[in-house]
């Protein structure tokens, strides 16, 4: 028997197809620290216990999977009918019982993965529309599922903090997130600093600098910070204050 082989060649789908794997692999090992009892415990994420938490992640994988056939096969198949009817997914999903959303998360991420396996190599650009209404080539849900899995298994709370997330990613997801602001409209006048590195408004236009260490900037860009101004991070101009809403 052949073994099945992953169908991209392109060396940059590769790369995050990898990032996405080793995210997923990220998932599972805070996942397995949580038992059954624990899951009626809190997640990081507001009103949601860790039951909603997982389910939520299980079906992310099922909506990004659809968003996969959709490029394939070119019939519209959109992550959720409508954002009433993904969280009313969740509420009853968050109902299971551990083991089978044990089974649901992990189903859900084997499918998803099958699922980029296959996907032809000229299908990778094939535009697709993700739940915030954003048209993107398929590729990019390889990226969406990393911000997904890393961050959500930091909300797990079972140990898994933002400073221990891989830099690569830290670093690509900041932008990511003044991207979503800037296109809302928010977070004008920000320029978050680290060292050398900048981002947001030009030094001339900011009137907001904040400066801090990369996973402290980005726990409170998604916010994940301790404190909702960032108790790690120190401001010059306005502020402090909390992030403007990313997703
Ligand atoms: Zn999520």
């Amino acid at each position: 028997m052949v073994a099945r082989q992953v169908l991209a060649t392109d060396p940059a789908v590769l790369a995050d197809l990898a990032a996405a794997r080793l995210g997923e692999a990220a998932f599972r090992r805070e996942l397995s620290r949580v038992d059954d009892a624990g899951f009626d415990g809190p997640s990081l994420m507001p009103g949601w216990t860790r039951r909603h938490l997982v389910a939520h992640v299980g079906y992310n994988a099922r909506a990004l999977s659809r968003l996969v056939v959709w490029a394939d096969t070119g019939v519209e198949t959109p992550m959720y009918a409508s954002p009433e009817a993904r969280n009313a997914e969740i509420d009853l999903g968050s109902t299971l019982r551990p083991q089978a959303l044990r089974s649901l998360a992990e189903h859900a991420a084997i499918e998803l993965d099958v699922r980029w396996r296959d996907l032809p190599e000229d299908r990778w650009a094939a535009p697709v529309r993700t739940a915030q209404g954003r048209e993107v080539p398929v590729r990019e849900t390889l990226w969406l599922r990393q911000r997904e899995v890393w961050l959500h298994a930091v909300d797990l709370g079972a140990g898994l903090r933002v400073r221990d997330l891989p830099e690569e990613f830290l670093a690509r997801l900041l932008p990511d997130v003044l991207g979503a602001w800037s296109r809302r409209g928010e977070g004008a006048g920000l320029r978050l600093v680290s060292g050398q590195r900048s981002w947001g408004a030009d030094a001339a236009a900011a009137s907001s600098v904040v400066c801090g260490d990369l996973p402290d900037l980005v726990a409170w860009a998604t916010g994940r910070a301790s404190g909702p101004t960032g108790d790690a991070l120190e401001w010059v101009g306005e502020g402090p204050r909390a992030a403007p809403r990313w997703l």
